[in-house]
């Protein structure tokens, strides 16, 4: 199994020569001083011990300006992997990934229901999994939770799914594997990934809105992420926004998750199947049937996605007004019902908040797919552990 290498990335110029190689590499030496303003014997001294952890590699030569061609570096994709693991599904799914963002290997287990102790071995067994895949050294592991997630102690202070409270979670994990630990909330790391590895121009206020088994917004305002107190904000998906309505996991009932999670669509288009059609259509029992059906124009699912939109844009439209993002984006399995639903989920946000609102904020869909937590939460590690923040090269407020 490797182990993790030496790595002590903590000065500001440590990190700012890192993540200029890791920005803009290959480049040379002369060119870090240019784009760094420090010193060339600070970035001679600086880049010294990168090559000899072996971040960093010597790629050839640049073009001469007249004296010695210089040497180019780069930092290596591969030189340490990120175990980042998603534990907001009805799956826990972990992943190897590399500095780069790219999945190396991934794994999931079945939840089967487990929640407390149970659902922490779960936890063990995948990590443990993917250490052994592992060919490079790790970095750390780097969560995305679901609930109230303290990520200053790593300890999740509540988690219905689960029934997780109070765990220490965190420094459980660095106690069994010995690595760097960081946590979030699901959502609020989905939000750090569309931050990091979005294609585009990193956008400053943005709300990310992760929609399956549970509904969340990850929120990042100027660049920050706003964690509220105690850890809850945008946990929209415990509004109870119908009375009495159906009892939720949280104790409470009418939840926006009853009415909109990808658990409650599939039992509202189940009980609407047998009751429509007395059993004799075939069974439904996995959402990735529902998108099919949704996108092939089925009217029952169409009624209950509508609804669903509906609920969901309504949420979002209050999130919207409260905090005037310029993006919305939507994460998880209901983003697969693609842009027709999008659509409804436009419609309703535009007629609760009219206009101009709408002229400034746009809505999608989030490119990273069902790897977002995972990638969120690797990006914790690059954030902390060798200051490299992609999209800004900035810090986020993170924790
Ligand atoms: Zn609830």
């Amino acid at each position: 199994m490797p182990k993790a290498n030496q790595v002590h990335i903590k000065t500001h110029n440590n990190q700012l020569v890192l993540s200029t190689i890791y920005e803009q590499g290959p480049l040379s030496r002369a060119e870090i001083v240019h784009q760094t303003h420090l010193t060339a014997p600070t970035v001679s001294d600086l880049v010294t011990p990168l090559l000899a952890v072996g971040l960093v590699e010597e790629v050839g030569f640049g073009l001469s300006k007249g004296g010695k061609r210089p040497i180019l570096l780069q930092v290596i994709d591969d030189a340490r992997f990120i175990i980042g693991l998603d534990l907001g599904r009805e799956d826990f799914r972990g992943a190897l990934i590399n500095l780069k963002g790219k999945v190396i290997y991934h794994n999931e287990l079945p939840l089967q229901s487990r929640t407390g102790d149970a659902a922490l071995g779960i936890v063990y067994e995948l990590i443990n999994d993917l250490i052994q895949h592992s060919s490079s050294p790790l970095l750390g592991i780097g969560i995305g939770a679901p609930g109230l997630v303290d990520s200053t102690t790593g300890i999740i202070r509540r988690a219905v799914n689960v029934e997780w409270q109070d765990i220490p979670l965190a420094a459980l994990l660095k106690e069994r594997f010995n690595l760097p630990v960081y946590m979030a909330n699901d959502c609020q790391v989905a939000a750090l990934a569309e931050y990091t590895y979005h294609n585009q121009a990193a956008v400053e206020n943005l709300v990310v809105i992760n929609a399956g088994y549970g509904i969340g917004a990850g929120i990042i305002i100027k660049g920050q992420a706003l964690n509220g107190v105690p850890f809850g904000a945008g946990e929209i998906g415990h509004v109870q926004v119908v009375r009495p309505g159906e009892p939720c996991q949280c104790g409470n009932t009418g939840c926006l998750e009853t009415l909109v999670s990808t658990r409650a669509i599939l039992q509202q288009v189940q009980a609407l199947r047998h009751g429509a059609m007395k059993g004799s259509l075939p069974e439904v029992t996995h959402f990735d049937q529902i998108c099919r059906l949704f996108k092939s124009g089925d009217p029952l699912v169409q009624t209950v996605v509508n609804a669903a939109g509906h609920y969901l844009g309504a949420a979002i439209a209050n999130t919207v007004s409260v905090l005037g993002p310029s993006r919305v984006t939507l994460s998880g399995s209901l983003s697969s019902l693609g842009e027709p639903f999008l659509d409804i989920l436009r419609e309703e946000i535009s007629r609760r908040c009219r206009l101009p609102t709408m002229n400034y904020v746009t809505v999608d869909i989030s490119s990273l797919g069902p790897d977002i937590v995972l990638l969120g939460a690797s990006a914790q590690l690059l954030s902390h552990e060798l200051g490299i923040n992609r999209a800004s090269g900035t810090w986020l407020g993170w924790g």
